[in-house]
């Protein structure tokens, strides 16, 4: 309940998906990976913030998730590239395929954080909001 439990600053607030209002709740509700899906807050544990702001708020985070996987996309492409030298299309396909389900969970999770914490007008870090319940 102590070094855990304060406000973070932005980038590990994103970073352990935390609230983007209070920087303290848990977005979600599972590990990143497991053999659940995973499972998102409705709200916030700690401030109440309800995390879809509206029905469908998340079919925009598919959009973001998609930019996602073309940018690794692309960064495994010169990467193979440059490693292998291969012209081979099929070590492209199949690494980027592999790799691509390795980070879906990533994907799915931090498109979620990032439309919350820096796409979703009018939501902002309250560290007012941030104390101790009971403070
Ligand atoms: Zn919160």
């Amino acid at each position: 309940m102590e070094e855990q439990e304060r406000a973070l600053t932005m980038w590990p607030a994103i970073i352990h998906a935390k609230c983007p209002r209070c920087r303290r709740g848990n977005m979600f509700d599972t590990p990143m990976y497991s053999f659940k899906s995973q499972v998102m807050n409705k709200a916030c544990p700690h401030c109440g913030l309800v995390y879809e702001r509206e029905p469908g708020y998340f079919y925009v985070s598919m959009l973001i998730s998609y930019a996602m996987f073309v940018a690794e996309m692309i960064t495994l492409a010169v990467a193979i590239h440059v490693l292998t030298g291969s012209n081979n299309p099929w070590v492209y396909v199949i690494v980027i395929i592999v790799i691509g389900v390795i980070l879906a969970p990533f994907n799915f999770r931090y498109s979620r954080v990032m439309l919350l914490h820096w796409l979703t007008p009018g939501l902002h870090y309250h560290p007012e909001l941030s104390g101790d319940k009971d403070a």
